[in-house]
């Protein structure tokens, strides 16, 4: 399961906007780590530095100081859209002179080849095989007159998910979808504006959180001071991933508290599914919270068997299985001491493909454990997503294709059991019709293809390039 990008946008006249900047991508890390970038802005020059790797390798004193200016955006990236490679790292500038726009995307559009082509048609040229350069261009396309108008044509055009930042020579906005799939807050921050995927991000460099964006809004922010602006919007679809997986803990999000969330799912679990134990443990980092939930509930004792190396990254950090395998042992070392002869219960975020779990079971049973009853904080997934998660085709879903037994037996547990889709949105405690939870049912906020290809722009990309030289 990968994150589907972190962004961050920041007006501030009297402040050091790229370290700001650059501390803000550090506490958004979580959401993407193939490649970062920020782009400045002083009122005349553009600039942008951006390159493959963790915040922490990209950027360097140098560098930092070069990026000058009032007005900063920001982009971790995990590929939702387009290949890991160097011309896709965001943020994405495009235009030339006074119409030059650098973007910073969060999310999928799943239109993104129909625009790609008719943009293609028009005569915009594409350095990228993301969908953010086809927003980007799409902005630049419309024959509004401000760019207000320009950015509201290209959200009545564009279908999917997006939470953007965007910066012009003078000014940063704030965008987020009409089904406000993934989160984007605005804060403040010593008279200056801060925009970010998530508010631990805003703690982390003093800012204090205003509000969330809503869905379908646009936040302007110049000299002039802050404004907000609106599309019409239908149905909702704030990822319910999300509080389970994506975002961070210490975030608040739709007025919830994630590590508040999660705990309650721990609990719904412990109430679903009780089990005789010694030990309950959550797998750390993004089950902890609900190890906690599964304990205080059940009244078995807490504890910690698995040491994680948080230096590591997440699993899924490399696309690749065979990464992906040594991951697992890079990332985890359990403790014999803890865990022998210990009846465990072992909560965790998800099962996705099945290719983690039992190596993590396994990892537990040869350090002694006796039993291990695997508890999961959600349903069983069985739909991919199209709004900006990289989880899997529906074919490598396990549970697309196994029952809850088959899954059971598949990772080497003694018992499984899973969240249930009320007791989940009966821990995130926020009214049901606000959410996407398509992964577990298939209904999706609004249609989609099942075979969608987040590489489609890529032979396009390539064969423009041909064409242009
Ligand atoms: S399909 Fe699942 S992961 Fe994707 S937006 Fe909906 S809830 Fe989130």
């Amino acid at each position: 399961m990968h994150e589907s990008c972190g962004v961050f946008g920041i007006y501030a006249p009297n402040e050091d906007v790229s370290r700001l900047t650059f501390f803000a991508l550090f506490a958004l890390q979580h959401r993407g780590q193939e490649s970062a970038g920020i782009a400045t802005t002083d009122g005349n020059r553009l600039q942008v530095f951006a390159d493959m790797g963790l915040v922490s390798q990209v950027f360097s004193e140098e560098s930092l100081s070069s990026l000058t200016g009032s007005i900063a955006i920001g982009h971790n990236r995990y590929s939702t859209r387009g290949s890991s490679r160097i011309t896709n790292v965001q943020p994405i500038v495009v235009g030339e002179g006074s119409d030059t726009i650098a973007v910073a995307h969060n999310g999928n559009i799943i239109n993104a080849e129909y625009l790609h082509k008719e943009l293609c048609d028009r005569g915009y040229c594409f350095r990228s095989s993301t969908d953010t350069e086809v927003i980007a261009n799409l902005i630049l396309s419309s024959t509004e007159k401000d760019w207000i108008g320009r950015i509201k044509y290209a959200m009545n055009r564009l279908k999917g998910a997006y939470s953007l930042t965007i910066m012009t020579r003078d000014t940063l906005f704030g965008v987020r979808d009409p089904l406000g799939v993934r989160p984007l807050c605005l804060g403040r921050l010593n008279g200056g504006w801060v925009i970010a995927s998530e508010s631990c991000a805003l703690d982390h460099i003093g800012a204090s959180v205003e509000k969330e964006i809503e869905p379908g809004e646009i936040v302007s922010i110049n000299a002039g001071g802050v404004s907000s602006h609106s599309i019409a919007v239908g149905r909702r679809g704030f990822c319910i991933f999300e509080y389970i997986y994506f975002a961070r803990p210490d975030s608040v999000i739709n007025g919830r508290l994630l590590y508040q969330a999660r705990q309650a799912m721990g609990a719904g679990l412990a109430e679903e599914h009780p089990v005789d134990a010694d030990l309950v443990m959550g797998v750390p980092d993004s089950a902890t919270a609900a190890g906690v939930g599964y304990a205080i509930r059940s009244g078995i004792p807490l504890g910690e068997g698995l040491i994680k190396n948080r230096y590591v990254g997440r699993t899924f950090i490399e696309p690749h299985q065979r990464i992906r395998d040594l991951g697992v042992k890079l990332k985890f070392n359990p403790l014999p001491q803890v865990l022998s002869g210990k009846r465990v219960v072992l909560v965790d975020d998800s099962i996705v493909r099945g290719t983690t779990t039992p190596k993590v079971i396994g990892l537990l049973r040869r350090a002694g454990a006796r039993e291990v009853h695997m508890r999961i904080c959600a349903p069983p997934l069985r739909y991919p997503c199209f709004f900006g998660v990289d989880m899997a085709t529906q074919r490598e879903l396990i549970a697309a294709h196994k029952t809850v037994p088959e899954i059971r037996d598949f990772i080497g547990a003694d018992s499984l059991g899973y969240l249930s889709l009320e007791g989940l949105y009966r821990a995130v405690d926020l009214p049901k019709d606000i959410f996407c939870a398509a992964c577990f049912t298939g209904d999706y906020p609004i249609p989609v293809q099942l075979g969608m290809d987040k590489l489609a722009l890529e032979t396009k990309g390539a064969a423009r390039q041909v064409s242009l030289m």
